[in-house]
């Protein structure tokens, strides 16, 4: 099965944006789950996001995708993430490491 990236990489002005719903996801579910996983098992800080990162490209490889549009598409999505994070510290929001 062909998988676009950036078909899924990419909003859509939709109710059921695919990017906003996987992203709603990883930040309620997965990040908490992450982090407590990792503190579990004794992990530093962010090992367990790091290797789990790649372990899920590494399985999108296997499964056909090309490593060329992976990168061009996590690019484009981590360009995006700073630009959120530059955001929120400028309006006083959340900010992480402080503590
Ligand atoms: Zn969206």
């Amino acid at each position: 099965m062909k998988i676009d990236l950036d078909d899924i990489a990419t909003h859509d002005a939709s109710e059921d944006c695919v990017a906003c719903r996987a992203q709603d996801l990883v930040s309620f579910m997965l990040v908490p789950a992450v982090a407590a996983w990792e503190h579990a098992n004794q992990l530093p800080q962010h090992a367990l996001s790091l290797h789990g990162a790649a372990g899920l490209i590494g399985f999108m490889m296997q499964e056909g995708a090309r490593r060329e549009d992976i990168e061009r598409a996590v690019g484009k999505l981590v360009d995006e993430m700073e630009l959120q994070i530059a955001e929120e510290q400028a309006f006083g929001g959340p900010t992480q490491g402080t503590a």
